[in-house]
């Protein structure tokens, strides 16, 4: 199994550069913002879905009228450990 032998060398290998630690990396979903466009409200902060098709603006429900929510994916700390 050449491919698990050369991951364990990998990992030998950063452990000899220094001590391990988990690094810090910049979240990819929301660029390190820690929040992403509210996916109801399309980032508005108003939510604007009638099933009756009448427009009646009213605060998002989901994002507060923020227009964003946390980052599901660093769970808006904006980082993520690897
Ligand atoms: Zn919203
Ligand atoms: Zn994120």
């Amino acid at each position: 199994m050449p491919e698990r032998r050369f991951g364990v060398n990998f990992y030998e290998r950063s452990e000899n550069s220094g001590q391990y630690q988990p690094r810090r990396e910049r979240c990819p979903t929301c660029g390190g913002r820690g929040v992403v466009r509210c996916n109801r409200c399309n980032g508005t902060g108003v939510d604007q879905y009638d099933p009756f098709g009448r427009v009646v603006p009213k605060t998002c429900p989901v994002c507060k009228g923020k227009g964003t929510v946390p980052c599901p994916n660093c769970h808006g700390k904006g980082y993520i450990l690897v």
